[in-house]
């Protein structure tokens, strides 16, 4: 594993330090006052050429790896953005990766290029309010037409971007659950357009991350042509399962920069706000929280950064994918917590960011998958011990 950037590398992060310059942390407070859609970032990061980052070179992405597309939404993230402008280009990252892998030459030419250019949006329709983190348990049905496609019908919760998204990735259930081997199986993906003729969307009033909308889904009757199911039917869980570790790396790199960005603001303040005659930050009991903090970060990026190379590599990253996500999000809601106390009452004050960023940071720690979840998998799957649920 490499400790040290490469040139490459180095050149990458500089230039989306350089492009966040235009994306002043004051715009992301101002999006998030006015819970709008960050279009104009959106745009820029498209013109730069970054959308398609890790997307294949032949639908006119860069051909890069997740280790690149984790330093790139770190580098975001730390700006300032957090999560409300690591979340307005997540989905366009590694979202359509069963799309890359399972889809159709014609697929991916079809769909590909209109979300490296920026022109199209999607969003990711995974979660339901009655399965939760039971995903085999959903129940959003895809019912085969006699004369070709499907007609899908259910509800979605939490799907981000679904405001602005122009087609979904969505997974359904095709086949019963009681007429199938294992839960599992039965389970189709489709990428298809969000006809909200036939999709309502509804908006969820949440804690943070205002700019970046999460909503309810109601779909009902919603025709989908054969061409947009990716992959075979009845194996769209295996697909999904197939981006899980990208997407936790992902979310990891983010909760980092998020963090980074918590501490950057508190130990500037703790450096020049005086009281009793002294910065605060000479005091330890303000001085070793943010130096705990900076270490524990620095920690977590280690475990994203090996996870980032070993599924570059090819390798099993299962086990550290789920660890950089759990200990990156801790790490990060560490940062901001410290961050706010540091400050005082100015970390109550929007003026001051750290708020809107402890906000976001509950984010990485509930999605995609839940703190608890995650020490699940590794007491199971690391340590042997029997499933307890
Ligand atoms: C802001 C935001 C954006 C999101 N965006 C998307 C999106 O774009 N697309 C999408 O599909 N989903 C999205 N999600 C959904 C997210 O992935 C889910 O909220 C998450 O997977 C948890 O599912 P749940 O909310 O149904 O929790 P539940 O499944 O109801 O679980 C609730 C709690 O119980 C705990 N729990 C449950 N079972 C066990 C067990 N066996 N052992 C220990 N603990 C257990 C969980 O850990 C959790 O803490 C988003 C969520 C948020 C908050």
């Amino acid at each position: 594993m490499n400790f040290t950037m490469t040139d490459d590398q180095r050149a990458l992060v500089d230039a989306i330090e350089s492009l966040c310059q235009d994306f002043p942390i004051d715009y992301w407070r101002e999006q998030d006052e006015k819970a709008e859609f960050p279009h104009a970032f959106h745009r820029a990061v498209a013109a730069a050429g970054f959308l398609g980052i890790a997307m294949p070179e032949a639908q006119g992405g860069a051909g890069l790896g997740i280790t690149e597309a984790a330093l790139m939404m770190r580098t975001i993230s730390a700006s300032g953005a957090g999560m409300s402008g690591a979340s307005a280009i997540h989905m366009n990252i590694f979202g359509l990766n069963p799309v890359v892998v399972f889809g159709t030459e014609a697929q991916k030419a079809r769909f590909l290029p209109p979300l490296i250019e920026g022109r199209e949006k999607a969003c990711f329709a995974v979660t339901e309010p009655d399965a939760g983190l039971d995903t085999t348990h959903l129940k959003t049905q895809a019912v085969r037409r006699p004369g070709g496609g499907y007609v899908l019908s259910g509800r979605k919760i939490w799907i981000s971007t679904a405001q602005v998204a122009d087609r979904m990735l969505i997974l359904t259930r095709s086949m019963p659950l009681e007429e199938v081997g294992k839960p599992t199986q039965g389970l189709t993906l489709f990428y298809t357009a969000l006809d909200r003729s036939k999709v309502e969307v509804r908006e969820i009033h949440k804690l943070g991350r205002a700019a970046v909308d999460s909503n309810m889904l109601f779909i009902d009757g919603l025709e989908v042509p054969e061409e947009d199911r990716i992959g075979e039917d009845g194996r769209g869980f295996e697909y999904i399962l197939h981006g899980m570790n990208p997407e936790r790396i992902l979310i990891a790199a983010e909760a980092v920069g998020l963090g980074r960005a918590a501490l950057r603001i508190a130990a500037q303040y703790a450096g020049e706000r005086v009281v009793f005659g002294r910065p605060i930050g000479q005091n330890q009991g303000v001085a070793h929280p943010l130096a705990r903090a900076w270490m524990n970060l620095e920690a977590a990026d280690l475990m994203v950064m090996k996870a980032a190379t070993l599924y570059d590599a090819g390798q099993p990253c299962g086990a550290e994918a789920n660890t950089a996500k759990y200990l990156a999000a801790e790490a990060a809601h560490d940062a901001c917590q410290n961050a706010i106390l540091t400050l005082g009452g100015m970390g109550y004050a929007k003026e001051y960011h750290v708020e809107r960023l402890l906000r976001e940071c509950y984010i990485p720690r509930i999605a995609p998958v839940s703190p608890q979840m995650i020490l699940n998998f590794v007491a199971e799957r690391v340590l042997g011990l029997p499933k307890s649920y």
